[in-house]
């Protein structure tokens, strides 16, 4: 009987090329371009100012002072996601390298951005499925690229979860949050979003985005996939704007 020809798994093909990469030219830092160290691509001191997320709210990821494991506002108005985390508050220097990742495609940005949220999430129990939050097609078309989904993708490797970008669509093409205020986020984002009632649902999925305002966006998500029959929506974002 003659062999099975794929009795292992392919290895890691482009780790030596990498290798090779990494002694012809060594890695700078992605903020100041000094030489980069300790296996991120970040200098020392850069990585010394990344704000990581301290002690926050379980359900909004806002920070918070005292011990309390969730937030006022979160206690008095349960939101519909069950758990939130973000691997940095919004400030310096993530202030360059999300909108360098989301407007000019600097994949090195997201790769490092992946990277930390992997290592704040990889403690957590995992849920069934990564669902980024997806752009609309018009949106997708003038951008070229979809950041959440590229975020997904290397994450989803490094935690061996299943990624499910089949799951969520956004039928209404909303005007950019940015300029709006809470009230208008809210009623911005309403019903933009479905989910596609494919088998199998997962029961427990965590939505993946890179930034979380107001959390109106996430939350409309969350709510559609609610509707759809999955039991527990968490979220996972890069970082958490105060
Ligand atoms: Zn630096
Ligand atoms: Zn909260």
């Amino acid at each position: 009987m003659p062999e099975p020809v794929n009795q292992n798994p392919p290895g890691p093909v482009d780790a030596p090329w990498r290798r090779w990469l990494r002694m012809l030219a060594p890695p700078r830092c992605l903020i100041c371009r000094e030489c980069a160290a300790n296996g991120i691509d970040l200098c020392p001191a850069c990585a010394r100012t990344l704000p990581w997320s301290g002690n926050a709210c379980r359900r909004c990821a806002l920070p918070l002072a005292g011990a309390d494991p969730v937030c006022g506002a979160c206690l008095r108005r349960p939101p519909p996601l069950a758990e939130v985390r973000a691997a940095f508050v919004y400030g310096f220097p993530l202030d360059r390298l999300l909108p360098r990742f989301k407007f000019h495609r600097d994949l090195a940005a997201g790769a490092l951005l992946a990277d930390c949220l992997a290592r704040t999430v990889a403690p957590l129990p995992r849920p069934d499925a990564l669902v980024p939050v997806p752009l609309h097609r018009a949106r997708l078309r003038q951008r070229g690229y979809d950041q959440a989904l590229e975020l997904a993708r290397p994450l989803a490797c490094r935690l061996a979860m299943p990624l499910r970008d089949d799951l969520l669509r956004r039928v209404r093409d909303t005007a950019p949050q940015s300029r709006l205020d809470a009230k208008a986020r809210r009623r911005n984002v309403r019903r933009a979003f479905e989910a596609a009632a494919t088998a199998p649902l997962p029961t427990h999925v965590a939505l993946l985005d890179d930034v979380m305002t107001t959390g109106a966006t996430l939350h409309a998500a969350a709510i559609a996939l609610h509707r759809a029959g999955v039991a527990r929506v968490d979220a996972w974002v890069c970082a958490r704007v105060r």
